[in-house]
C-alpha cells in the first residue's frame, strides 16, 4: 500500500479540499500541534503520519476512509490510542483520529448507553456511573473504549457481567467502501458477531450502543500485597480460592515490581511482591465476606481492600500506567495453572530486568465462561485464566532485552496456554492472530472481511487477510 513521506506530500489543493468538507481538522507535520497529535500511549511506536484526520462526527469518518482510499495511503484508526503494538499509528499513512468524538447517551431505563469511540473508561464511567450502571470497562481509565471493546475487553465485571464485547448491542461501522452501516443482532448480525472480538479488522466504528448493568457507586474492591518469600504460597492459596469464587468477584492475581507507593514498607520498593487485586459486583457486605479469604493468604504487606466508589477501582492503576513509556506486552489463555506453572512464572520474573515487570493472571470463567462458544469472535471462553506479560521501562536503554524476557516468559508458559488474546498482543503477525482464534471462527472472520473490507484496507490491526490475500 503506497505510503507518503513529509517530502512526498499530497498536492496542497487535494488537502485544502479535504479539509473544506470536514467539520474535524486536518493535522501536518508542519503543523505546531503535530507532535501532541501523532503521539501514542507506548512510545515504543513514535512514528510519523503525512496526516492526521480529527474527526467530528460519522461523516468526517465516511470522508476520510474516502480519501485514504482513493489516494491509496496506509489507514491507522486511533481511539484512546492504547494499542500495545503501535496500530493506530503509521509511518507515512493517514491517522483517522477519532478522539474528539466524546458524545454518550445514558437511558437509564433501558440500561444502555450509545456512545462514541472517542471516549475514555473514565469518561465513560463518569457519565454511566451518573445513574449506577456500568458495563466491562479498562483496568486503567484512559484506555479507550473502543479498540478495547473490538478484542473482547477484559476488566472488574467480567466474571459478573461478561467481556464489554458480550454486551455490545450495536455498532455503526463504515466500513471500506465509505457505506455508514448499523451492526445488530437484525442488521448485519455476521458483522455484529466479528464486531464482539474480531478487533478493528471490519471498518471504523463511529458508535457503540452498550448493555448496562447497575453496579456501585460504591462496591467493595482493591489490592492486597504479600512479600516474595510468601509468593508461591500466595499465588497457590489464590489458585484454589479461584474455583468456587462467587462470579460477582473478578480477581488479579500480580507478580511486580514493588513501586516505590507509600503504602508498602520502603524496604520491599523495587523487590517482587505479589498484588491480589479484585472488586465485588454485587452488596459491600457480601464483597467483604466473599474478599476475605484473599485477605488471608499470608501476612500481608498492606491491605488496601474496603468499600470504595467503582470510579476509584477503575483508576487505582492509572498513576502506575502513564503515557510516554515504552511498553512491551504479551498475553494468553491458560487451561489451568498448575504448580509447575506458578514456579515458571516466579522464575521468570526473578529473571527479568525491565525496571517494571508485571506477570498479570486474571481469573476468568463465570459469565465469560457461560456465554454461548462461537456466539461472538471472542475465543477461548473456557480460558480458566488469562495471563499477560508486560515489560515496561522508562526509556529505550535495553527495552529490546526486556522485551527478549517478555516473549521468553511468554513462551515457557506455551505447556498450559490454550490461545492468544489480541488487546494483549505487542506484536502484529499471523501466528498471532491465528492463535487467538480456532480454525473454525478465523474462517468464519474471513468470510465477514471479504464481505465488509475485501482489499484489507483496514490492516493495522491484528490482521484477518481476506481471502484474496492482501
Ligand atoms: C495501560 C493499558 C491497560 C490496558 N488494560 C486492559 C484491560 O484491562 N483489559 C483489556 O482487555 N485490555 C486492556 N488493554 C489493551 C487494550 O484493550 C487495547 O490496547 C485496545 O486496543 C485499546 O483501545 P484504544 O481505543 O485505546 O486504542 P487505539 O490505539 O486507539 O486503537 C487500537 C486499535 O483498535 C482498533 N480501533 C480502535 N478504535 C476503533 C474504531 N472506532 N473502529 C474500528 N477500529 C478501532 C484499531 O485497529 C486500532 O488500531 C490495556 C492497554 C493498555 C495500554
Amino acid at each position: 500500500m503506497a505510503m507518503i513521506g513529509e517530502r512526498d506530500v499530497i498536492g496542497e489543493a487535494t488537502l485544502a479540499e479535504l479539509e473544506s468538507t470536514l467539520r474535524g481538522r486536518l493535522v501536518r507535520p508542519a503543523d505546531p500541534d503535530y507532535d501532541q497529535a501523532r503521539a501514542v500511549w507506548n512510545a515504543a511506536h513514535d512514528l510519523r503520519p503525512a496526516l492526521i484526520i480529527r474527526c467530528a462526527g460519522a461523516a468526517d469518518v465516511v470522508r476520510a476512509v474516502e480519501f485514504a482510499r482513493s489516494e491509496g495511503l496506509q489507514v491507522a484508526v486511533r481511539g484512546g490510542a492504547h494499542s500495545i503494538a503501535g496500530f493506530s499509528t503509521s509511518d507515512g499513512g493517514v491517522v483517522i483520529d477519532l478522539s474528539p468524538m466524546k458524545g454518550i447517551r445514558v437511558d437509564p431505563t433501558a440500561r444502555r448507553a450509545v456512545a462514541q469511540p472517542g471516549l475514555t473508561w473514565s469518561e465513560f464511567d463518569h457519565e454511566t456511573q451518573a445513574f449506577g450502571l456500568a458495563v466491562t470497562g479498562g483496568l486503567v481509565s484512559s484506555t479507550g473504549i473502543a479498540g478495547f471493546t473490538l478484542g473482547g475487553g477484559i476488566g472488574w465485571l467480567l466474571r459478573k457481567h461478561g467481556l464489554t464485547a458480550d454486551n455490545l448491542v450495536s455498532a455503526d461501522v463504515v466500513t471500506a467502501d465509505g457505506q455508514l452501516v448499523t451492526a445488530s443482532e437484525i442488521e448485519h448480525p455476521d458483522l455484529l458477531w466479528a464486531l464482539r472480538g474480531g478487533g478493528g479488522n471490519f471498518g471504523v466504528v463511529t458508535s457503540l450502543e452498550y448493555r448496562l448493568h447497575p453496579v456501585g457507586p460504591v462496591v467493595f474492591a482493591g489490592p492486597v500485597f504479600y512479600a516474595a518469600a510468601d509468593a508461591a504460597q500466595v499465588l497457590r492459596g489464590w489458585r484454589d480460592l479461584t474455583a468456587s469464587m462467587p462470579d460477582e468477584l473478578t480477581t488479579l492475581a500480580n507478580i511486580l515490581v514493588a513501586p516505590p507507593v507509600p503504602f508498602l514498607p520502603e524496604a520491599v520498593h523495587g523487590q517482587m511482591v505479589v498484588g491480589i487485586v479484585g472488586t465485588y459486583a454485587g452488596p459491600v457486605e457480601d464483597g467483604s465476606r466473599a474478599a476475605q479469604p484473599l485477605r488471608a493468604l499470608a501476612e500481608p504487606l498492606a491491605d488496601l481492600m474496603g468499600p470504595m466508589p467503582y470510579v476509584a477501582i477503575q483508576s487505582l492503576l492509572d498513576p502506575l500506567w502513564t503515557a510516554g513509556a515504552q511498553n512491551y506486552f504479551t498475553g494468553s489463555m491458560l487451561r489451568e495453572l498448575s504448580d509447575e506453572a506458578i514456579d515458571t512464572l516466579l522464575a521468570h520474573h526473578a529473571a527479568g530486568r525491565a525496571p517494571a515487570r508485571e506477570l498479570h493472571l486474571h481469573h476468568g470463567g463465570g459469565a465469560m465462561a457461560h456465554a454461548p462458544a462461537g456466539g461472538s469472535a471472542f475465543a477461548h471462553r473456557d480460558a480458566a485464566y488469562i495471563l499477560n506479560v508486560i515489560a515496561r521501562s522508562p526509556d529505550r536503554e535495553n527495552f529490546d532485552k526486556h522485551a527478549d524476557w517478555a516473549r521468553a516468559t511468554h513462551a515457557a508458559m506455551s505447556p498450559w496456554s490454550t490461545g492468544g488474546y489480541v488487546n494483549f498482543t505487542s506484536e502484529p503477525g499471523q501466528d498471532k492472530v491465528r492463535a487467538s482464534y480456532p480454525p473454525d471462527t478465523y474462517a468464519r472472520l474471513v468470510e465477514v472481511k471479504d464481505r465488509y473490507d475485501p482489499t484489507n484496507l483496514f490492516q493495522l490491526n491484528q490482521n484477518i487477510r481476506p481471502s484474496g490475500g492482501r
